[in-house]
């Protein structure tokens, strides 16, 4: 067993969620003898909540872990088959426990971000826990929590909680770039699309920064309505977004985005009124990440030149001649 210091040491130096939580993992499966791990995602799919195991130890005592879409994932269960952590995540508790029909002991531990649980621990062990591994559990579990809400923090803009621009660096211009054939016509794609506020400029300069700041935050807040939990929203710039989807299909793709134009148009925004945005959007394979970005703009650029307020596809475009597709070392200069 290694010594906790330097488990918590290992657990604090890592900069991603999911390795975070295989660390927090491995400290924890440490703290006794048969001890069993799992880390629950906690999401929403059709009004139900469901829980499905992200990460969980193995017989052999390694950490692993599963990165599918949840509402794909068939592990998948309802919070309500567990009704002592049902029960304590409504009321917004701390822990649960159960024993369990084979007599093992369980501790549940939700992961709380805000008033909503999007994670839960699991210890499950052949005995109750000692006062000492409460204790220590207990302590592990504070740390990870707190070192979680840096990491959130650090990640996100201050202004309307969406991920940040140095997030979508990290993530999406770091990843090796996927070549479009490696893509199959059935696996789900990802999609990637520029969103900016049609004439935002206007708000600022009648209303005041104050109220265009407002407007921001409803635009974010539609993004998050309009989006599943594993699409990924972005505040890119000044009143510019960036959402990386995951669609089956293009139609899916520009359905979803189709729905997000409406709807900023129908929304009224409290003394301004109506606002609009356009949409530029590229298949998220096929080139750099960087090469992606810059289609999606071009798509975005056009809107904007051809009357705003709509979504365009890049693909669309380049097939219909209306926009060239550039050459990679003219995508150099975009950037
Ligand atoms: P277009 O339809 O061509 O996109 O026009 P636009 O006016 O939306 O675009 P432009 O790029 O000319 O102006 C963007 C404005 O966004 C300018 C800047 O003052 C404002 N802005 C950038 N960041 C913020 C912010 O955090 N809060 C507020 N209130 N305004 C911001
Ligand atoms: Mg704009
Ligand atoms: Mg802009």
């Amino acid at each position: 067993m290694k010594p906790l210091l330097q488990n918590l040491a290992e657990m604090t130096a890592h900069r991603d969620h999911l390795r975070l939580e295989v660390s927090v993992l491995s400290t924890l499966a440490q703290q006794g003898r048969n001890v069993n791990v799992r880390a629950l995602e906690i999401f929403v799919h059709r009004g139900e909540t469901l829980l499905r195991p992200r990460s969980w130890s193995t017989a052999e005592g390694r950490i692993v872990s599963s990165d599918c879409d949840p509402i794909e994932d068939t592990q998948a269960v309802a919070l309500a088959q567990l009704p002592e952590l049902a029960q304590c995540i409504a009321r917004e508790g701390k822990s649960a426990e159960r024993i369990g029909p084979d007599g093992r002991h369980t501790l549940w531990l939700p992961v709380w971000l805000g008033d909503r649980a999007h994670a839960c621990l699991e210890i499950t062990q052949p005995k109750r826990l000692t006062r000492h591994q409460r204790d220590v559990i207990t302590g592990v579990f504070l740390v990870y929590q707190n070192y979680q809400s840096l990491l959130d923090y650090s990640e996100r803009d201050a202004l309307t909680g969406l991920l940040n621009r140095k997030t979508f660096e990290e993530q999406f211009t770091r990843q090796p770039p996927v070549a479009a054939e490696a893509v199959g016509e059935d696996t789900p794609g990802n999609w990637l699309a520029a969103v900016d506020i049609d004439h935002f400029k206007r708000v600022n300069d009648r209303f005041g920064h104050l109220y265009g700041d407002e407007v921001l935050i409803l635009v974010a807040n539609q993004l998050r309505t309009l989006f599943r939990s594993q699409d990924r929203i972005f505040r890119f710039g000044g009143e510019e977004f960036v959402v990386l989807l995951r669609a089956a299909t293009l139609a899916q793709a520009r359905g979803a985005l189709e729905r997000l134009r409406a709807s900023v148009e129908a929304h009224a925004f409290p003394q301004i009124g109506g606002i609009t945005v356009s949409i530029g959007f590229a298949a998220a394979h096929g080139g750099a990440p960087v090469e992606i970005l810059g289609r999606a703009d071009q798509a975005l650029y056009y809107a904007k030149e051809n009357g705003r307020n709509q979504v365009r596809f890049y693909g669309d475009l380049v097939e219909s001649g209306q926009l060239r597709a550039r050459v990679a070392h003219d995508e150099v200069e975009l950037f």
